[in-house]
């Protein structure tokens, strides 16, 4: 599967159009390589115009999980678009959102009564924190503050950056966003600490505590143990704050079950889904919350109600890519895959800690990670072997985006084990390029 660099040279000169008259998400266009152009997907790869072939290692941002143009969903969206396209949510309703709350409720803690739909996972945090405040707000007990983890993140919006991890993208902004305690991740470590620190920044003030529960994505997907989530979330409940569990990266079978709440004892109030829901094929966000929390919203007073909505929530088309989408994923086969490839990322660890170039090697489920190792050098040198990598992996065939020095693997489930080799030989190749 290598691939000369005259791919990226695209024929139709789709590249140069691109540049001319387009603003690309995270991405310095000043400095930025011209974006490589797609034109088909099928399954785990993504083909160039000249036919060439990435393998997605990184599930397109973390939402593909069956691959891609699934014929499947692709077919059941057709239908849909042949029926009902999109109406507007107040007032009215239609079967692939009763359907799809129907089917989602029941798989996740029981706790969870309602489904309040949105676009994205930023909004399904949005709508979450909103909740939180206002549900203190409703019963008359305002609460201000919320509880976050250091290096967290939630998302792009305001409401969503606020709870996230203060860093080089959020600093423009920090006099805009409402302050936020954090705890240290529980780490492997660091599991006494957090829950101290918890401890002593809970009070009645307190309307939430958040979380990415077991794999914080972004922050370079740092991994913790189940029991001191359980041991967090305990005690946050038991000073009465609302936990919101940001499942929008770890939803859909990520971390080898269903969800990571699976792997907890304690329930959280508030669920957010996004990424995966739809299987990666649109855009759809998903708050859920207990009935607690609706019930403090249901009033004769019109001023308890959740003022909220998007002009496309709870579209249709989403909702029925999101119910194709949950056929597959409970399928014996996607199940036995994601098992697969949790199976086949342990062998893979156990060698890549024998390797000097990588450290910290973790994983959960699908997902596995490690850090590139650039000695004792700076920031900006991470930086440099994070460009390095993106590049050389590109150049095998391999799509992956390093988080600075953090390497990881987070493929949709139908990645052949002949794919996971190439990806695995191709992390091989970089750990030794990097050392000559
Ligand atoms: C990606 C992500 C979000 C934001 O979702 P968008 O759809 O990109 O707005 C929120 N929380 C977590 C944990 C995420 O990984």
């Amino acid at each position: 599967m290598q691939i000369d660099n005259d791919k990226k040279t695209n024929r139709s000169g789709l590249a140069e159009r691109d540049q001319a008259v387009i603003w690309h998400p995270f991405t310095q266009m000043q400095t930025a390589p011209p974006p490589i152009p797609i034109v088909r997907g099928e399954g785990t790869l993504l083909y160039t115009e000249d036919g060439n072939a990435y393998i997605d290692a990184v599930s397109s941002w973390w939402v593909n999980i069956h691959g891609h143009s699934h014929p499947y969903i692709a077919e059941k969206v057709f239908q849909q678009f042949q029926t009902l396209e999109h109406v507007i949510f107040a007032g009215f309703t239609h079967q692939p959102a009763v359907q799809l709350a129907e089917r989602l409720l029941p798989l996740l803690p029981t706790n969870q009564q309602k489904v309040f739909y949105s676009d994205n996972g930023s909004t399904a945090v949005e709508v979450a924190l909103k909740m939180a405040f206002q549900y203190w707000h409703n019963l008359g007990k305002p609460r201000r503050k919320v509880i976050a983890l250091d290096g967290a993140y939630h998302g792009d919006t305001f409401g969503a950056m606020a709870v996230s991890g203060r860093s080089a993208f959020t600093a423009p902004f920090v006099p805009f966003l409402f302050d936020v305690e954090y705890i240290p991740a529980p780490v492997p470590g660091q599991e006494q600490v957090a829950l101290e620190r918890l401890q002593a920044l809970l009070s009645d003030d307190v309307a939430a505590f958040i979380v990415e529960p077991l794999v914080q994505g972004s922050g370079g997907m740092v991994m913790y143990q189940p029991a001191i989530l359980d041991e967090l979330m305990g005690l946050a409940r038991r000073c009465g704050a609302l936990v919101i569990a940001d499942e929008v990266m770890t939803g859909f079978g990520r971390t080898g079950k269903l969800f990571a709440s699976y792997h907890l004892r304690e329930q959280p109030d508030l669920i957010c889904l996004s990424k995966g829901l739809t299987g990666g094929t649109m855009a759809l966000g998903v708050t859920t919350c207990t009935k607690e929390i609706y019930d403090a919203f249901r009033s004769d007073d019109k001023f308890k109600t959740l003022f909220h909505g998007h002009s496309f929530t709870a579209n249709p088309l989403a909702c029925t890519a999101a119910l194709a989408s949950l056929d597959l994923l409970l399928s014996d086969e996607t199940q036995a895959a994601i098992q697969r490839i949790g199976q086949r990322h342990a062998v893979f660890a156990e060698q890549l800690k024998q390797k000097p170039g990588a450290r910290n090697v973790r994983r959960q489920g699908t997902i596995l990670a490690f850090d590139l190792d650039a000695g004792d050098a700076s920031r900006s040198y991470f930086n440099t072997i994070r460009d390095q990598a993106y590049e050389f992996l590109l150049e095998q065939g391999v799509l992956m985006r390093p988080l600075g020095n953090v390497l990881y693997i987070l493929p949709p489930y139908c990645i052949t084990d002949e794919q996971l080799d190439t990806v695995y030989a191709a992390i091989e190749n970089l750990l030794k390029h990097l050392r000559e």
